[in-house]
């Protein structure tokens, strides 16, 4: 069983409240924790690099 992981800082997302998106460069799924997103954390896609908020 796995978990999908925060692309910002990589904690499995067990707990509701994360959100998920694709990268606006490259199509790369996007997962972001609920404390990344209340903290507004950049993330980084990890297959173009791109940066975003
Ligand atoms: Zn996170
Ligand atoms: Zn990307």
């Amino acid at each position: 069983m796995t978990f999908k992981k925060c692309t910002s800082c990589n904690a499995p997302l067990a707990d509701e409240g994360w959100t998920d998106f694709v990268c606006p460069e490259c199509g790369e799924m996007i997962y972001r924790c609920y404390r990344c997103r209340q903290q507004s954390l950049p993330y980084v896609c990890k297959k173009c690099g791109f940066r975003g908020p």
